[in-house]
């Protein structure tokens, strides 16, 4: 299993308007010197099964750009965490995929998400309908996740997704966790989405050894929830949880943050600035940081970071 990080911007990406400054394009260099770029795009996955199946993971509105910079092929599914259209707005250019044949994708969300981008987005007709003359690009396949796991599959990759706590104009929001075991060895990922807290805590699922979690990181600092009308995770929450939260025990041996917002570390924080932080933030608690050229240049999430 591979993932490859097709964007790591928030909603809007980088804004000229603030006092700060713009700081685009966003670069930065990793251990090697090699240039990146991250914030370019909002924040997707893609990843790839060992018996060569590809699953998109959330398709926000930069889609046919990341689809164009990364070749990226047909893909056997696409799964959403949550129906901002910072994750969903891609979808219609879905139907870029409509020459090869391969379509419609299986398409995987909550009803609730499904319920939101039908009849609050108005994206209902994405949806493919056999007695429409032009068939949508997606089929609807509803994840059902109330106290439960409904583990799904995609070729040799085991899908799960997790109920998490975000945002009352996004109901139904959820994370994943990706497995494979692939000659006797299993890899688990996990991807959060966008939440401020995950639902159920004491999910068994989240004493896996991740071998990765890619953890939202929308801000340097704060606490959201209920009173805030939902949120994201900041870099602080993100100690927390580390340390005695939900992916404290045991907690995953490596950490890739993604969705960065423009309320960073600094006034006009830029891709070192967000590295040092979150690199003395997270020292001694993802000791492989310490350790991994690898691990310490994946800390921070870029366009085209393989994990
Ligand atoms: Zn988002
Ligand atoms: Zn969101």
């Amino acid at each position: 299993m591979k993932v490859t990080i097709l964007g790591t911007a928030n909603a809007w990406g980088p804004n000229p308007f603030l006092p700060s400054g713009l700081h685009w394009p966003m670069t930065g260099s990793l251990s090697n010197g090699q240039q990146v770029q991250f914030r370019q795009f909002r924040t997707s996955l893609l990843v790839e099964t060992a018996d060569e199946k590809r699953i998109l993971v959330d398709c926000g509105p930069d889609f046919s750009h990341q689809l164009r910079q990364f070749k990226v092929p047909p893909v056997d599914a696409i799964v959403l965490t949550h129906s901002h259209t910072d994750h969903i707005g891609g979808i219609d250019e879905l139907n870029l995929y409509r020459p090869t044949g391969r379509f419609p994708i299986p398409a995987y969300a909550t009803s609730a998400c499904w319920n939101t981008i039908k009849n609050v987005r108005g994206l209902g007709y994405l949806i493919d309908n056999p007695a429409s003359p032009t068939r949508g690009p997606m089929t609807e396949m509803t994840l059902l996740v109330a106290g439960q796991n409904p583990t799904f599959s995609v070729g040799s990759v085991k899908v799960t997704p997790f109920q998490v706590q975000h945002s009352q104009f996004s109901p139904g929001a959820v994370g994943f966790v990706f497995e494979e075991t692939q000659k006797g060895q299993e890899r688990s990922i996990l991807y959060t989405g966008d939440l401020w807290a995950v639902s159920n805590p004491a999910n068994p699922m989240f004493r896996t050894q991740f071998d990765v979690a890619i953890i939202e990181c929308d801000r340097a600092t704060g606490v959201a929830g209920p009173a805030a009308g939902g949120g994201h995770l900041s870099l602080d929450e993100i100690v927390r949880i580390l340390t005695n939260g939900f992916l404290s025990n045991p907690r995953p041996s490596r950490v890739t943050l993604v969705h960065f917002g423009d309320n960073g570390p600094t006034p006009a924080s830029t891709y070192a600035d967000w590295r040092n932080a979150a690199t003395t933030a997270l020292a001694g608690i993802v000791p492989a940081l310490g350790t991994s050229v690898q691990a310490a240049d994946a800390l921070i999430g870029y366009e085209g970071l393989v994990l």
